[in-house]
């Protein structure tokens, strides 16, 4: 039973990575909330499950000893020192995180299962500040003159509350995206992806680099294999939803298309074992800007389609946001001000820091349409150690990433032996 009396003015829905960010980080600056979530911990979902280093940074600045934990958990954690780029014609690329990257040091991401990275967070949300309500659902929104009504549903009993404040961090699907952000699927900006769970497959790096194929018919998109603890991996692939419909694919068919008849991949999978039903979700990507926030709302994580456009990363732009929403948050309640003018910076700071990166993802999401000029780029990386180190320090480095969308770039590259 619910009791209108129990919520605070401020109000989280959903506990994904975003919510649970924007949580964690609101009982760090002690301010009261509630946190409704409609399934219960532990729960699923649908992902690559891996983490970069921009993850533990969050969480790091939440709290060293979280990171640590995670550090000193491989039976959860898998360690991914680096990534494997394929290009379409079966050039191997592989790319340390950092160049300098010893293997005594802690690996820079890993590779988690959600069951287990999200029910993890969630434990880290347990505050004296942050009143936490499973299995209860946002249903419905309405626009008041005190704010927001909102009607959350829990054992098929309907409450309405008052809040000064929505947090929304409710998922690719999320209502206050669509209603209050007015934010709809644009098949442009919008990938479908799909996960597999396997054990057994073969020549999976020892190292837990992470493999993206760049196979000819997934473009723009791929085909990866992440591996997870105890020699399993999780396998799945995703694409521009644009494409998908354009060319009428069926992405599970593709995939276990490509797992049985590629000629390199099948002979990895001979004698692998599918551990749990092949299961797909959308992403939300970040390649276009949106309407965060307005008057007494803030969308996080995938309700603001923050998903990198070329890697698919979206934990830790989730989390990232989840990070700035609470120190707005802080700011509005100083200022006793939720109106949209007041939550205006929360677009602008987030944006600030993420739309540089973004755009270039975005551009290099585009590159990938080009086989050949892919093919080129990888094969001639193969072979050319200065080359190398400027991929590696793409990941950490922006400017470094800039030169990969500058079409001098690939002519120095031609003529260079
Ligand atoms: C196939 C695939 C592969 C991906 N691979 C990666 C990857 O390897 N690495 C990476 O960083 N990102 C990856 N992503 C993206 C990543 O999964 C998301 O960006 C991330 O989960 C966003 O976090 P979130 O908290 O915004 O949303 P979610 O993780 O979706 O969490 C939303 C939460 O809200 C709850 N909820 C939903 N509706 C309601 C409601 N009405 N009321 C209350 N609660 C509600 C849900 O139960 C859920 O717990 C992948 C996505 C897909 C689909």
């Amino acid at each position: 039973m619910l009791f209108k009396e129990e919520f605070s003015d401020i109000i989280i829905s959903g506990a994904g990575p975003a919510g649970c960010s924007a949580s964690m980080f609101l009982s760090k600056l002690g301010i009261k909330h509630t946190l409704i979530e409609k399934a219960v911990f532990p729960r699923d979902k649908i992902c690559g499950d891996a983490l970069s280093g921009k993850v533990l940074t969050i969480l790091k600045a939440f709290d060293e000893k979280v990171a640590e934990e995670i550090s000193s958990s491989p039976s959860i954690f898998n360690p991914c020192k680096g990534i494997i780029f394929v290009s379409p014609k079966g050039s191997k690329l592989s790319i340390p995180f950092k160049h300098e990257y010893k293997s005594v040091d802690k690996a820079p991401g890993y590779v988690a299962k959600r069951l287990d990275f999200d029910n993890f967070l969630f434990r880290k949300t347990d505050s004296p500040f942050c009143h936490c309500i499973e299995s209860c659902e946002l249903k419905s929104i309405e626009e008041i003159s005190e704010g927001l009504k909102i009607t959350i549903e829990q054992d098929a009993v309907k409450t309405a509350v008052n809040t000064k404040l929505l947090i929304a961090a409710d998922g690719s699907r999320s209502l206050a995206a669509r209603q209050l952000g007015g934010i709809k699927i644009d098949n442009n900006h919008y990938s479908g992806g799909i996960r597999a769970y396997y054990s057994g497959i073969k020549d999976l790096n020892e190292e837990g680099y992470i493999e993206l194929i760049f196979l000819k018919n997934y473009q723009p998109g791929y085909f990866w294999i992440f591996p997870l603890p105890n020699g399993k991996a999780n396998v799945g692939a995703g694409m521009l939803t644009k494409d998908i419909s354009k060319r009428r694919v069926d992405l599970k068919k593709m995939l276990m298309d490509t797992i049985q008849n590629d000629p390199e991949i099948s002979k990895r999978f001979e004698g692998a074992v599918l551990e749990d039903k092949i299961q797909g979700w959308g992403l939300p990507l970040g390649s276009k800007k949106r309407k965060l926030s307005g008057d007494n709302f803030i969308l996080c994580g995938d309700a603001a389609s923050l998903i990198d456009p070329f890697t698919g990363e979206g934990i830790a732009p989730a989390m990232l946001s989840g990070k700035i929403a609470a120190n707005i948050v802080k700011k509005a309640i100083e200022n006793n001000n939720f109106s949209a003018a007041f939550l205006n910076q929360y677009d602008k700071k987030l944006y600030n820091k993420t739309w540089g990166e973004t755009r270039l993802s975005y551009m290099l999401q585009k590159l990938t349409q080009w086989p050949w000029l892919f093919n080129f780029v990888v094969s001639k990386a193969s072979r050319n150690k200065e080359l190398q180190k400027m991929i590696t320090s793409m990941f950490d480095d922006v400017d470094m990433r800039k030169k990969f969308t500058n079409p001098m770039f690939y002519l120095r590259l031609m003529f260079k032996r």
